[in-house]
């Protein structure tokens, strides 16, 4: 089911009636094709969970419509609209069993739609199966870990094969190692069943690794839309460039003058078609390259040793961090007691922004 937003908007009264309201979604523009995870990406209170709200209908929206597929549902109540919610703490009736929480979608079934006893039960286990929880069927919550609550969540959202699935934060309970299981999990289902999926996240790197497309977030103001590589390959502002990687982008207070580009005194690469100005220089961690006369000089803090690759920590006065993160393969050998290292750098890994407005400077570099 392709889902279309259509200047959707969402504004809240501020509680302080003098100042501006709040506007949670401002003219969101996307359509999420048939069959895809989208991955919904923002710090906190950029209007994530407003945005699923919307889909759900469980807000209406100030301004804007909603389409699934050719249907508008703009008006339509969230019961009739076919969607499957999961929020982050899971919200499963404590009283009820696995069975009967799966169930539960299915009771109010009404008209020919109606399901038997027997019929609601077949639905739940096949759902329960896809999640791996059909050996817990007679359980309370109470007598689950919490990955396993969040699947019993998963499972009830699935049981009347939703038209869309929304997952709102859905992992952020889990400890680090069940969210890397439950999120391969995840994606499976979605691809086995074929659901079009809106899932939420302040996690860049859970977003990423699941998502067909990504949608970046800030203030309520879409940021970018794309794949998740080619908006960390190509990011359009300073925002989603340090929003996305880990360890993030390493910015440095930069100018661009008579066709190069300086870092401190260092000139660090050739600009082509390029006025001269200040400008923020992005460089992402495997932009480095360890040379002996490299371009950019820094000061040598240590050595943090990742396994396949090492991560060389330095200081620089133009950067905006304290540190300065390079990743490079272990097999580069760095003179510990040296005092300062020296690097090249990777054209495609170095990105300008405007030191006004933060959005990026596209110029050739060589
Ligand atoms: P996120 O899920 O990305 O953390 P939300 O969608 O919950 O963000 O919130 C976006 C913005 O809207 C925040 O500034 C939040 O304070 C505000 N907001 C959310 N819900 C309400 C509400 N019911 N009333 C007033 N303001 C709200
Ligand atoms: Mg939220």
């Amino acid at each position: 089911m392709k889902v279309v937003l259509q200047n959707l908007t969402k504004k809240f009264p501020n509680r302080n009636k003098k100042a501006p309201d709040v506007i949670a979604v401002n003219n969101f523009n996307f359509e999420i094709p048939d069959g895809k995870l989208i991955g919904l990406l923002g710090p906190s209170g950029c209007g994530k969970s407003t945005t699923l709200h919307l889909l759900s209908g469980l807000q209406k929206p100030t301004g804007g419509r909603i389409f699934f597929g050719e249907d508008d549902v703009t008006d339509l109540p969230a019961e009739h609209r076919g969607v499957g919610l999961v929020f982050q703490n899971y919200a499963l009736y404590p009283h009820l069993t696995v069975r009967q929480n799966i169930c539960f979608p299915l009771e109010n079934l009404k008209g020919a739609a109606k399901l038997t006893k027997a019929q609601m039960h077949k639905k739940a286990l096949e759902a329960a199966k896809l999640v791996q929880i059909d050996g817990l069927m007679d359980r309370k919550p109470s007598e689950l870990s919490g990955g396993q609550q969040q699947r019993v969540a998963i499972a009830r959202a699935l049981v009347k094969m939703p038209r869309v699935l929304l997952l709102d934060e859905p992992l952020s309970n889990l400890d680090a190692r069940l969210r890397l299981q439950t999120r391969e999990e995840l994606r499976r289902i979605q691809k086995e069943t074929g659901i079009t999926t809106v899932f939420v996240t302040h996690d860049q790197e859970e977003a990423m690794s699941i998502s067909d497309m990504i949608v970046v977030m800030k203030d309520g103001v879409i940021q970018q839309i794309g794949k998740p590589q080619e908006v960390y390959d190509n990011p359009v502002n300073l925002f989603v460039a340090k929003f996305l990687g880990n360890p993030p982008i390493n910015v440095f207070a930069g100018q661009v003058k008579d066709g190069k580009l300086y870092i401190g005194e260092d000139a660090v690469m050739d600009v082509k078609e390029s006025m001269d100005r200040e400008v923020y220089v992005g460089i992402r961690p495997e932009g480095f390259i360890l040379k002996e006369n490299g371009v950019l000089g820094c000061g040598l803090n240590g050595v943090e040793v990742m396994g396949r690759d090492i991560s060389v920590v330095s200081t620089h006065e133009a950067c905006e961090a304290a540190a300065i993160r390079a990743i490079i393969s272990a097999e580069n050998k760095v003179d510990f007691d040296a005092k300062t290292v020296r690097f090249d750098l990777k054209p495609d890994k170095v990105f300008l922004f405007s030191k006004d407005t933060e959005e990026r400077i596209y110029v050739k570099t060589e």
